[in-house]
């Protein structure tokens, strides 16, 4: 799994494009060169950009790239309560090929939504299995659940153009960060939902 653990000097952070841009919308090309510098680039600006921006996931659409490729990184935030961290992962042409039935309710925020300034419930299956490549081309199996889960479920959205707002559970419920914050991050409901219980990799 590829580790990015500092932001080196030549760090890129890029601008985080908003709703309503076209590129959102756009459709995402499959990776087929492992190989290739700009990959490797894209996957560090991603990486610069997410922690910049304070965001656990981010897909390249965000950043303006259309291609099949997004990030995650669990830990705290200022808008995620979490005293569980998850590595770097990096998904390259992911597929979800098992959704669970048992769904769950977490507040979602988007960086492309007014850079994460608005949140909203959204439900969505509890555990996932998905396959991807790695950026060395290798590909993998992995189910998991929790924030991680849903997380992965978020970016893989935009890799079809569709954004967590579409998705809302009760749009009476929607908030601005401040009062996100205040109320549902620190709820029992939020923090258990997020909770990650599951982090398997079978052979495939
Ligand atoms: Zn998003």
């Amino acid at each position: 799994m590829y580790k990015h653990t500092k932001s080196k000097p030549n760090m890129a952070v890029r601008k985080v494009l908003q709703i309503g841009d076209p590129l959102l919308k756009a459709s995402n090309k499959v990776i087929d060169d492992f190989s290739s510098p700009k990959l490797f680039k894209l996957i560090l600006d991603l990486t610069d950009t997410l922690r910049k921006e304070d965001l656990i996931g981010i897909a390249a659409p965000q950043i303006g790239e259309n291609y099949k490729v997004f990030i995650t990184e669990i830990r705290k935030t200022k808008t995620r309560e979490l005293d569980q961290t998850d590595e770097l992962r990096v998904y390259i042409n992911p597929v979800i090929i098992d959704y669970s039935a048992i769904e769950s309710i977490i507040y979602e925020g988007c960086g492309t939504v007014l850079h994460g300034r608005l949140f909203g419930p959204v439900l969505r299956p509890k555990k996932i299995t998905m396959e991807a490549y790695s950026l060395d081309g290798i590909k993998y199996r992995f189910t998991c659940d929790g924030i991680l889960a849903r997380v992965i479920q978020h970016e893989y959205d935009h890799m079809k153009g569709v954004e967590f707002l579409e998705k809302i559970s009760d749009y009476k419920k929607m908030m601005t960060a401040e009062y996100y914050q205040k109320t549902i991050k620190l709820s029992k409901e939020q923090k258990h939902n997020s909770r990650i219980t599951i982090k398997e990799f079978p052979f495939v």
